[in-house]
């Protein structure tokens, strides 16, 4: 296309360039058209151009601004400034921008497409530029079968506002029943719907718009689609809305609507949730209840071990005063009674010699003690060591027992000593068996009163193997646990027996609830016949000690008010401990 510059004699070259947008659209040109308002048009093959005289821009309309098609082949203008554009594909009614004086029409740049349904001519093998408006207004527009003739007033929008009626429910495809409100389970959520404008001018035209609230932002404009499909929906409320037009885009806005609920599985309920969060929180309460627990145990562990520590390092203390203390206390004693024991030899008055006599016994019973302080904390410190040497053992707690007849017949308590045998050979440490009898002979003596009896009786006791009965060998259960016990307590010990001294007295007795105390140090039964005499608590749990020593054991039998049987077995084999030094 060129344009003749008159005043200048040049011509100026419009050529279609798809690169440029402001360049002419199309390459062929079918008509030039200026309007009322000497605005110059141009139907090209490619849409409708618009030439704007002070840029030299070409505006582009095609079908994508709402043209039918862009094969534009004539244009007319009707005397209310509309133009009308004969396309291939019908004939559009054009409203263009600043348009028509008295159209009214408030849409500008706005194209009214008619087609076959409105009763007109085919034009799709249209000749170019034939068209014409006659005098009185009425257009024509030629084609290959025919001429379409109408007059641009006589064509009148569909004033009718339709109904819009949702038609159908489908889930998963299939159709249902519905009302205005719908209640579905969270799994049946693939819908879909179909809805129609109730208009019959032209029915394919009406156009809808819908959107499911709570899901949708905007409206969807479908055109004349009919449907909508809404796959996978969430559980929650919904509503979806649609509304229409007629086939003029005269549109019901109000529309109609359908509401939703889809409500959620159980295990997403509200009360679910609550229960969740319950669970939850008493998890956390639980955990965070045995952490506190744990460490509180902890610390209280931390505490006893320190307190243990501590005893423990108080009671080394204990003992090594004792020890030393006792140490101390000896020799000073020996240094008096030697010298008490010489003067009472020598001394004639009777008097001084009985007062001495006190002396000498008191300072004899410190000794004692103090001696018993000395074993005690030997013991402790694991240096009291073992001399055993094979002996008889009856001659010698013969002797002891008859050291007490003095004793006895001052107090009028019968004394005997029985032995079923002359001689039972013994690994023993005389120092410390004398010892463990003095003292339990003496606390019977002391818890006897005038007129009672007391007796030491020694029996040998054979290895369990030789005194069971032959029925008893064959009861397998009690001869494995018996011999699960000597293999405990001693070993092949047993093998040779026992000796057992069995001290026993009609004194006082001790009652039956403190009997497992009295070998506990510086214990002692609370009464007042018990705190008459004298005592420490030390002895029982000395004598024990050193029984133990010997790998034997201490029993005790008691009756209030009728006496006390103690009996110390003492096994006769050779004892193997660390402590034991065998003597010559
Ligand atoms: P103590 O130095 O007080 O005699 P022991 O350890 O020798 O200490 O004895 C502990 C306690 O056992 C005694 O205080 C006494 O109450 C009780 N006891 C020991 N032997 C007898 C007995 N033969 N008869 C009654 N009570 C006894």
């Amino acid at each position: 296309m060129f344009c003749y510059d008159q005043a200048q004699d040049s011509l100026i070259e419009f050529i279609s360039d798809t690169k440029n947008p402001s360049s002419i659209s199309g390459r062929q040109i079918n008509e030039i058209y200026e309007d009322k308002k000497k605005r110059l048009w141009f139907a090209t093959n490619n849409g409708l151009n618009r030439y704007d005289r002070s840029t030299k821009n070409f505006i582009h309309f095609t079908q994508k601004n709402g043209l039918p098609g862009n094969n534009i082949l004539g244009i007319l203008e009707d005397d209310q400034g509309y133009l009308w554009l004969n396309t291939s594909k019908g004939i559009s009614k054009f409203s263009a921008e600043g348009g028509s004086a008295s159209g009214g029409d408030t849409e500008t740049n706005h194209f009214k497409n008619y087609d076959v349904s409105y009763g007109l001519e085919l034009t799709a093998d249209a000749w170019y530029g034939v068209g014409c408006k006659t005098r009185n207004g009425e257009m024509y527009f030629g084609g290959a079968k025919g001429f379409t003739r109408f007059h641009p007033d006589s064509i009148k929008d569909n004033p009718f506002i339709p109904p819009i009626v949702i038609t159908s429910f489908r889930k998963f495809d299939k159709s249902y029943p519905f009302s205005s409100k719908i209640n579905l389970p969270y799994d049946e959520n693939f819908l879909s719907f179909e809805f129609a404008a109730l208009s019959y001018i032209s029915p394919e035209r009406n156009q809808y718009a819908y959107k499911m609230e709570g899901l949708d932002k905007d409206w969807v404009y479908p055109g004349t689609r009919r449907y909508a499909s809404y796959p996978n929906l969430d559980p929650g409320e919904y509503v979806f809305r649609v509304k229409g037009s007629n086939n003029d885009e005269v549109w019901n806005e109000a529309g109609t609507s359908i509401s939703i609920i889809i409500s959620p599985p159980w295990w997403k309920t509200t009360w679910v949730y609550i229960l969740y969060s319950i669970l939850i929180l008493s998890i956390i309460y639980i955990t965070w209840k045995m952490q506190v627990k744990r460490i509180r145990l902890s610390h209280e562990y931390e505490m006893s071990k320190f307190e243990t520590e501590k005893l423990h390092e108080v009671d080394e203390l204990k003992s090594r005063f004792f020890a030393n203390i006792s140490h101390e206390f000896r020799t000073p004693l020996t240094l008096i009674l030697g010298p008490v024991k010489q003067i009472i030899e020598i001394i004639k008055d009777e008097k001084i010699k009985n007062d001495l006599k006190v002396v000498h016994k008191n300072a004899n019973r410190l000794l004692g003690l103090v001696n018993q302080l000395l074993d005690i904390s030997k013991l402790e410190s694991g240096n009291m060591k073992l001399q055993t040497v094979p002996q008889n053992i009856i001659p010698l707690l013969k002797a002891l027992t008859l050291s007490f007849t003095s004793y006895a017949e001052r107090k009028r308590i019968t004394l005997k000593f029985n032995s079923s045998e002359d001689e039972i050979i013994a690994y023993i440490d005389k120092d410390k068996i004398e010892k463990i009898v003095t003292n339990v002979l003496s606390n019977a003596f002391k818890f006897t009163p005038e007129g009672g009896r007391i007796e030491v009786t020694l029996t040998r006791s054979l290895p369990s193997s030789v005194s069971q009965s032959h029925s008893e060998l064959v009861s397998e259960s009690k001869i494995d646990m018996k011999k699960l016990k000597q293999s405990a307590s001693g070993g092949q010990l047993d093998k040779h027996g026992f000796v057992e001294i069995s001290i026993h007295d009609t004194g006082i007795g001790i009652p039956q609830e403190k009997l497992p105390k009295i070998f506990d140090r510086f214990y002692q039964v609370d009464g007042s016949h018990t705190r008459e005499q004298e005592g420490t608590g030390i002895g029982l749990s000395l004598t024990k000690e050193l029984i133990e020593l010997h790998r034997g054991k201490i029993e005790v039998e008691s009756e209030e008010g009728k006496g006390t049987c103690f009996t110390i077995s003492i096994p006769l084999g050779y004892i193997a401990t660390p402590n034991n030094e065998r003597g010559s």
